[in-house]
């Protein structure tokens, strides 16, 4: 049979890996591979989806103004600058589309998101991936791999899966180097983890060319209800929402959104109990030999002395019920992604690495 061919570059699309959910023999799999919440999703959310739900006749509004009211608030932010999608994903997704086609070039890293490349492809631009710094988007890199052609960078801050952090002189170090005519994405998929990060919110406002990206599946505890959304300049935001489907968010999505950012408490319990898990995960890996740097986010990077030992590694969380995430795919065959869980989760991958590591150890 002929294939009609599709446009330029959609075949060389490397379909996106998503974390495993389940384990055969393995009833109560803990699932720390995808960078959920290991608490869920605020009550509110929840009660506000439930209700929504009652409508599902009418069409729901198409402007989302009050979920970009609600962000807005929270957050301190201008609602008119705000635009909303299905997941952050779609977010991107609308930039990539309107900023850039066949024969530009998007920069993304060496450990970035592996949905920048996609969206890069997916537009026909070509995919430009540069090295990091031990594990650290490199800034000097970045602004070395600048084109005449160069339409976006795309940057996760913090990062996935690595969790490192670039701070605000060495954003506006990147920004001041860019030219004028590129975008930068600044996806904030993680602020929330970050004690009083604004996510790029202030680079936003004093740069035409910059775009904070943010999520409500990460903290928010929302990833199955599939909303985030964007901020930027009102040029900018005109542009994406010419892109954007007017449906394209359902009622009950836009309610639990809404009544989860305004449920401060529950997202700062939240942060809270990620900081000090993710704490005591980090310093009883390195305890135990397993190197593992510094993490912003809501998982760390445990790296191990080979691929093999990291598969090993895997081997036995899996062996117990637990899910992490292999992410030799992101250029790290050493390493496993392990999202902070909740104090019994923590203590049970330490437990399986406690005894792996015992062991390995040479008699
Ligand atoms: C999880 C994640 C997102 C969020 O994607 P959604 O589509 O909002 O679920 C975005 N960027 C990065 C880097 C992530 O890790």
């Amino acid at each position: 049979m002929t294939q009609i061919p599709p446009q330029p570059g959609i075949m060389d699309i490397a379909l996106y890996v998503s974390g495993e959910s389940k384990l055969a023999g393995h009833e109560q799999v803990l699932k720390l591979s995808s960078n959920e919440n290991p608490l869920g999703c605020s009550d509110k959310a929840r009660t506000a989806f439930t209700q929504a739900g009652q409508d599902l006749h009418r069409y729901p509004s198409t402007d989302h103004a009050p979920l970009r009211q609600a962000i807005a608030q929270v957050h301190g932010l201008d609602p008119d600058r705000i635009i909303c999608g299905v997941g952050s994903d779609e977010v991107l997704q609308f930039i990539a589309q309107a900023y850039a086609g066949v024969g530009d070039e998007v920069i993304t890293t060496e450990h970035g998101f592996s949905m920048y490349p996609i969206l890069a492809r997916m537009v026909g631009a070509t995919p430009i991936t540069v090295a990091e710094a031990d594990r650290k988007i490199d800034i000097d890199a970045i602004l070395g791999a600048v084109t005449e052609l160069t339409r976006i960078v795309f940057i996760a801050n913090p990062a996935n899966p690595t969790g490192t952090f670039l701070n605000e002189s060495e954003l506006d170090r990147l920004i001041s180097g860019l030219p004028k005519d590129v975008i930068l994405v600044h996806d904030g998929a993680y602020t929330e983890f970050v004690d009083g990060f604004d996510g790029g919110a202030a680079l936003v406002d004093r740069h035409p060319n910059v775009i904070m990206t943010r999520t409500f599946s990460k903290i928010y505890g929302l990833g199955g209800l599939r909303i985030g959304w964007g901020y930027g300049q009102r040029p900018v935001i005109d542009v994406l929402n010419r892109v954007r489907q007017p449906f394209n968010l359902s009622q009950p999505q836009m309610a639990a959104a809404s009544a989860a950012v305004q449920d401060t408490a529950f997202t700062a319990h939240c942060a809270d109990l990620n900081s000090r898990m993710r704490e005591w995960l980090r310093a009883s890996l390195v305890q135990m030999g397993i190197e593992c740097d510094e993490s912003h986010a809501n998982f760390v990077l445990a790296r191990f002395a080979s691929p093999t030992d990291a598969a090993d590694a895997d081997a036995a969380l899996r062996a117990d019920g637990i899910l992490v995430r292999r992410v030799g795919g992101y250029g790290l065959p050493c390493a496993l992604r392990i999202t902070v869980g909740d104090e019994d989760g923590c203590r049970r991958v330490i437990d399986t690495l406690g005894r792996f590591m015992q062991e390995r150890r040479p008699a």
